[in-house]
């Protein structure tokens, strides 16, 4: 397993977040992201409208999700 934390993922805080998988971490991360959401976090409320602003052009996008996939393929296995 991999770790990468709700900030490297482009969210707000330190939670750690634990996968095999990018695929998987970047589900796990949305999820929380969601729940802080609904939860009305003023720091992750403005990360997602970072990312939103981001997703408005899918270039931008698929680079920094590549740039994070690299990165968390990089990472070292620590099960
Ligand atoms: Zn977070």
């Amino acid at each position: 397993m991999k770790t990468m934390t709700c900030k490297q993922l482009g969210g707000a805080c330190d939670k750690e977040f634990h996968a095999n998988t990018f695929e998987e971490i970047a589900e796990i991360s949305k999820k929380h992201a969601m729940e802080m959401y609904q939860a009305g976090d003023q720091a992750h409320l403005k990360a997602m409208g970072v990312m939103q602003e981001l997703m408005k052009s899918p270039e931008l996008m698929s680079n920094w999700f590549e740039n994070k996939r690299k990165e968390f393929e990089g990472l070292t296995d620590n099960d």
